[in-house]
């Protein structure tokens, strides 16, 4: 068995001052894919993400939302589950740049850098609003384009023609919050020094060293030949950033401080206790943030859109290296999405909105399974196109890999498997050549061989026709195409599981095995393995569904330009002042009183708690096998996996309902169900308590 990696993987950090469009999912859905491929090796990873929450133009729109840019990130930060959780994307930790471990870090690498002799300061002249009182980014002026002369185009580029400059070209100049007219004037900046020969010779070897895709490696090269210019690392207040040490006034750019955020949320993650407790037993490296960034066998990887490759391929990796710290060892960049040929644009209200796609009850895994099929591990844009997304969802994943089992299933006695000739149909060989393509991204490839092979299963069961072998009496010929068939499905569920992780979940209840992986993928159920009853796994795409995602431009285009949600105040601290005398004990009324026969009808019993797992693909839920003193132990999921490590609850008691009707989830199904604490709001007040009997008390017992 190779070594177990230890993978610290991150997507770029969305900016905090607006929802996540289909560009941020697409690439979710990528590195996700990437995770669950390399955990299915049973390899070590960490995955993260952040809220890049710094900046003038976050600080200008949560004046306009008349909240303090906090409370403007807290609002956007906690629309971002919805989409995760939709799409099954499944981080580890999900933490802001706005936090007390990134300014540690920010502050921790800077003093390092100036230590190193890379940090310079000069003076920068620049536009100012008087009016205003503050330092304008090129974003916050407008005025005529130096070279078409069209009116009210941007600092930094003309939207008409196409050319770039600096907002000291452009003709009469005003500030977009105020109207002035800005004035020019000097500051001192801080930079940090690229320009500086050991840090050129440095990102010169590290740019060509394997970590970059050849197109982005051969970028780099272009870029030292035009050569390299100091980077301006600090803003004047008034800034929402990370202060400059001994330096009043001055604040970080919110570049600097955004890619280490992918470092603060890890450190949040291990902080918490949680990165520990995926891994049994933790090895001692593994313990804490510093000792596991300082393991040299542990890989740091970022998946990243082609928009923002200067900033991870020269400053990041330049950063960490002359700070002490471990570089990347990969930076995976994709291209953009377009829909229908079209580029997305969120101000003109192109493209797909994540949360519409799933309000339509469109299944998350279409989109996953039509992504992934896009994808390869070059930097090409992905185009979304309405019928080909049909198409392959239709035909592809439905008529060719979901049809087996049913097809195949009607033919087995019993749902038992016979001996069968599956070798023929290659498992291993399918296996071994779609890992690699996964390891390499290239998702689409894999996505052609898993489909091929599923044609050659098809075409085994229809030259076959096992529907004719049982008419003319041969049910064993019969049995023994479809053990074949159904071994398949179980291979092709294996290879499709980093792309369907729900659908694969469902497809190992039906056949019964062992949550797939990548030793087990291959090995046949084998002959006298009964499957279980087939249920329908996933429905076609309706075209209707397609129609009412594209449908209401208007509505969708006034929608990407509306202003952030509005915030939730129980979220901002009104819940836990409400808690107190104001009749809501716990965040919530009292319920209406029922009478004592009402409450007679719960069966409530004393449990001990014989395991407790964690539930793979969900970080919520716990599988708790409980006694209460029947001849077979129950299951129960508990979504307490926040509050509790699994090993603490073995061997204890607990309380549960013995007599709720059993309840079928994604996961299995949950006989009953334990009794835990919580606050109404959870964000006001974090935690959930499970309770737990005085001693004494037998497993069986009833609560009366
Ligand atoms: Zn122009």
């Amino acid at each position: 068995m190779p070594p177990q990696r230890k993978l610290f993987v991150t997507t770029a950090l969305p900016y905090a001052n607006g929802k996540f469009h289909i560009g941020h999912i697409m690439e979710y859905i990528q590195a996700d894919i990437w995770v669950r491929y390399q955990r299915m090796h049973g390899h070590m990873v960490h995955f993260v993400g952040a809220d890049d929450a710094h900046g003038a133009a976050i600080m200008i729109s949560a004046e306009k939302a008349g909240v303090s840019p906090q409370e403007f990130v807290a609002g956007i930060s906690a629309g971002r589950r919805e989409y995760l959780d939709g799409f099954h994307i499944l981080f580890d930790n999900w933490h802001t740049t706005a936090s007390p471990e990134n300014k540690e870090l920010v502050q921790a690498i800077y003093l390092r850098l100036q230590q190193n002799g890379l940090i310079t300061t000069r003076n920068v002249e620049q536009f100012y609003d008087p009016v205003k009182g503050m330092f304008l980014p090129d974003r916050f002026i407008k005025g005529e384009c130096p070279n078409c002369h069209s009116k009210d185009q941007y600092g930094d580029a003309c939207e008409v023609c196409s050319s770039v400059y600096s907002p000291t070209d452009l003709i009469n100049p005003y500030s977009t919050l105020t109207g002035a007219a800005p004035e020019l004037r000097s500051s001192g900046h801080f930079f940090f020094k690229l320009s500086d020969p050991d840090v050129v010779a440095f990102l010169k070897g590290w740019t060509q060293d394997g970590k970059l895709q050849p197109e982005m490696a051969r970028k780099a090269s272009e870029w030292f030949e035009a050569g390299m210019n100091d980077w301006d690392i600090s803003r004047d207040a008034p800034y929402f950033g990370i202060e400059i040490p001994d330096a009043p006034g001055k604040y970080f750019y919110v570049w600097l401080d955004a890619p280490i955020g992918y470092l603060a949320s890890l450190k949040n993650h291990f902080d918490k206790g949680q990165a520990q407790n995926h891994w049994h037993p933790p090895s001692r490296t593994d313990a804490n943030f510093d000792d596991f960034m300082a393991d040299p066998a542990v890989e740091q990887v970022h998946f990243i859109g082609k928009d923002i490759v200067y900033f991870h391929t020269l400053f990041w990796p330049a950063m960490l290296e002359f700070s002490g710290r471990k570089t990347p060892s990969q930076v995976n960049v994709h291209g953009f999405i377009t829909v229908s040929g079209e580029k997305m644009s969120k101000s003109r209200g192109t493209g797909i909105d994540p949360l519409r796609y799933l309000s339509l009850g469109m299944n998350a895994e279409w989109l996953r399974y039509y992504i992934a099929a896009k994808l390869n591990g070059k930097v090409e844009d992905v185009d979304f196109n309405p019928d080909d997304f049909v198409a392959r969802v239709n035909a592809d994943l439905i008529g060719k890999y979901v049809n087996i089992a049913s097809r195949a299933v009607k033919f087995l006695e019993g749902g038992k498997l016979v001996a069968s000739h599956v070798d023929r149909l290659e498992p291993a060989r399918l296996v071994d050549t779609v890992k690699d393509l996964y390891e390499a991204r290239e998702y689409g490839k894999a996505l052609r061989e898993i489909m091929a092979s599923a044609d050659a299963v098809n075409l085994r069961f229809d030259s076959a026709a096992p529907w004719k072998l049982v008419k003319e009496g041969k049910r064993a010929e019969a049995a023994q195409v479809c053990s074949e068939c159904i071994e398949m499905f179980k291979v092709l569920t294996a290879c499709l599981k980093p792309v369907l992780p729900e659908l694969a979940l469902h497809a190992e209840a039906f056949l019964k095995c062992l949550p797939l992986d990548w030793k087990n993928a291959a090995v046949p159920l084998g002959e006298g393995h009964h499957v279980g009853d087939y249920k329908h796994l996933m429905h076609r795409v309706d075209a209707k569904q397609m129609d009412a995602l594209f449908e209401p431009a208007e509505e969708a285009a006034a929608a990407a330009q509306m202003p952030p949600p509005p915030f939730d105040k129980l979220r901002t601290g009104q819940a836990s002042a409400e808690g107190a005398g104001s009749g809501k004990p716990g965040g919530e009324e009292v319920a209406p009183a029922i009478t004592i026969d009402d409450f007679a009808k719960v069966d409530l019993r004393i449990a001990k708690i014989l395991d407790c797992q964690g539930v793979e693909a969900s970080n919520k839920l716990l599988r708790l096998t409980l006694d209460i003193g029947e001849a077979t132990p129950r299951n129960v999921f508990a979504g307490i996996a926040s509050a509790y490590k699994p090993e603490e609850l073995v061997g204890k008691l607990t309380v549960m309902v013995a007599n709720l009707a059993p309840r079928k989830m994604k996961f299995g199904v949950s006989e009953g169900m334990v009794l835990a604490a919580s606050h109404a709001d959870p964000g006001s007040q974090p935690g959930i308590f499970i309770l737990n009997p005085w001693p004494g008390a037998q497993p069986g017992m009833r609560i009366r």
